[in-house]
């Protein structure tokens, strides 16, 4: 967010005046060229920004470069353990690095991977997280943020006093309060964007609510300059939910949003199902002006409700009610209400249509 140093991946600028990125990681095996390339095409058109995949090891580099050239979104490489992969992903067009300088070994192979990326302008994310902290900072006495800070800001003065700026941090716990208090100091102690996320967050309820928390309390601090939501399930999902939790905040503007109720006793119709039908068939449309449509579980109450919405529909058992800004304008089947609901909006769309 505003404030932090403006760095690159690939074309994609995080940091600065930058809107947050969303981030995602791809888990299809590293040597599936077409399945990788597909999961991030299905990761961009969720609305991921900058993908990140994991290079295990020197095996998988070909298929690696393969990725990069084809990729939809600038490619950033996870490594682990063995610079020479950092250096190869580099050679084979990375946008990005990841490490962790605790475990690549010695300040020496920091020191290579630090030189090649300034030669190619290659930015690199230092992430450390509670699970990979270096030996000397496992088992002390202090705090595991002070650990986590502490070691952080080690790697970074390393990586100054060898004249490499283009930065990006993390410093991830598997834990909402201590991820907050990390984030929390290093935003006060160093000027490179910060990339968020809650490690090893768990599935997709859990894991939804931990980030959220996390990710949420520190974003309307205006800490944070992309974002990882990280779940244990598709990772389109967890653009989904990064995507939503931009939105929540008013950090992405979204121009059909979507409000529905709950239900209740009064309701006789499928409602979900009726959204999954809206949400399937607008896929991919972007209305040019911010538009609210609610979907509502009842004719009796639901117009009145979604007062604040510009039009949506509200259901009988046996009609679906067009409404426009609270008023009903149309009754149709519940079968084709939606399809007369998208035609509306679609209608919206010509030059000279007014809401
Ligand atoms: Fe119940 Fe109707 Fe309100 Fe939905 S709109 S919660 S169905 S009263």
């Amino acid at each position: 967010m505003a404030g932090k140093k403006e760095i690159f991946i690939g074309t994609v600028g995080v940091g600065g005046e930058n809107p947050v990125v969303i981030q995602s990681m791809t888990n299809t095996p590293a040597r599936d060229v077409p399945g990788t390339l597909n999961q991030i095409r299905r990761l961009q058109q969720a609305g991921c920004e900058l993908v990140r995949c994991a290079l295990p090891e020197a095996g998988d580099l070909t298929a690696f470069k393969a990725i990069v050239a084809a990729s939809a979104l600038p490619v950033i490489a996870d490594i682990h353990f063995d610079h020479r992969l950092a250096l190869a992903a580099m050679e084979a067009g990375a946008a990005g690095i990841r490490i962790n300088p605790g475990n690549i070994g010695s300040k020496r192979k920091v020191k290579e991977i630090l030189d090649l990326a300034a030669e190619r302008g290659v930015a690199l994310r230092i992430g450390v997280n509670s699970g990979s902290l270096e030996k000397s900072c496992r088992h002390a006495d202090k705090p595991l943020v002070e650990r986590l800070t502490t070691s952080l800001v080690d790697h970074v003065r390393f990586c100054e006093d060898h004249g490499f700026f283009n930065l990006k941090l993390s410093i991830k716990t598997t834990s909402v309060r201590d991820t907050i208090s990390a984030y929390q100091t290093i935003d006060k102690l160093l000027p490179y964007p910060l990339h968020l996320g809650l490690t090893e967050a768990g599935p997709f309820l859990p894991g939804t609510i931990k980030s959220t928390l996390a990710l949420g309390n520190l974003l309307l601090q205006g800490i944070g300059d992309t974002i990882r939501v990280s779940l244990t399930a598709d990772p389109v999902q967890e653009v989904l939910v990064a995507g939503e939790i931009l939105k929540a905040l008013g950090l992405r503007r979204e121009n059909l949003e979507i409000i529905s109720c709950p239900t209740c006793a009064r309701s006789s119709v499928d409602l979900l199902g009726k959204i999954e039908e809206f949400q399937a068939k607008t896929a991919g449309f972007k209305p040019t002006r911010p538009l609210r449509v609610a979907i509502m579980g009842c004719e009796v109450n639901g117009p009145g409700e979604a007062g604040h919405a510009d039009l949506g529909l509200a259901f009988s058992v046996s009609l679906g009610y067009l409404f426009k800004e609270g008023k009903i304008i149309g009754k149709y089947t519940p079968e084709k209400a939606v399809d007369e609901l998208i035609a509306l909006i679609k209608s919206m769309e010509k030059p000279d249509a007014l809401l």
